[in-house]
């Protein structure tokens, strides 16, 4: 794991996270959520923001921890995207953070049923030559956490259908730099269909950047 600020204190690191969604406008009212991987006593399992937070107000005592055997632990219900969080731990032993939000353009491009493509190299950051958007399927529901995880078993970030964003990391600042960054992505690419169809990268450009940032990662962790 890629050592960040969760590290030494996971729930105080997800309420700074909650906190900087909030600033940037990207945690609509208290629609987002945020957890990072905690295994308790052998178990599986991740602290989440609880059900309808607000960033104002939130304290790292207000985090929920929620385990794959169903355990919870804590003052408020968990987030309702818990399996979907949960589910993307179960897919990927390598990420350690997930962040989930209805940002707006984002969210826009998501309903238009539509991936983000390959039409500015920046797109790799989530893994690949796109981001996958992933059918609609009801908040919270098994179907939508199974769709989410086969989406991340070639990314780490996906938009859902008619509902918003999913990233994932290796760690809460990696989780959050995706969101950000497919974010704004989303921005630049509905004003550029806005004029007419952007031109997409190809496959060996692609990968040719992938690679690049791939030799970054590895750079970064020596
Ligand atoms: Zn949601």
């Amino acid at each position: 794991m890629v050592e960040d600020a969760a590290d030494a204190d996971p729930r105080a690191a997800v309420v700074a996270a909650v906190r900087r969604l909030d600033a940037l406008g990207l945690n609509r009212g208290s629609t987002g959520n945020v957890s990072v991987r905690a295994p308790r006593d052998g178990v599986g399992g991740c602290w989440i923001t609880p059900t309808g937070a607000a960033a104002q107000g939130l304290g790292a005592d207000d985090l929920v921890w929620v385990g794959d055997d169903g355990r919870v632990d804590g003052r408020w219900q968990p987030s309702s995207e818990t399996p979907m969080h949960l589910a993307v731990y179960a897919a990927r032993a390598d990420l350690h953070a997930v962040v989930h939000v209805h940002a707006v353009h984002a969210t826009a491009l998501a309903c238009l049923r539509r991936p983000l493509p390959a039409f500015h190299y920046m797109v790799a950051v989530a893994g690949g030559d796109d981001v996958p958007c992933v059918p609609y399927h009801l908040f919270g529901s098994e179907a939508l956490s199974q769709a989410v995880a086969a989406a991340f078993a070639r990314r780490h970030a996906a938009l859902l259908a008619h509902h918003g964003l999913v990233a994932g990391g290796r760690s809460l600042e990696q989780a959050m730099t995706v969101t950000v960054e497919v974010e704004a992505l989303c921005r630049t690419y509905l004003a550029a269909l806005a004029v007419g169809e952007p031109a997409l990268l190809d496959a060996a450009q692609m990968a040719a950047v992938i690679e690049r940032f791939t030799g970054y990662g590895r750079t970064a962790r020596r």
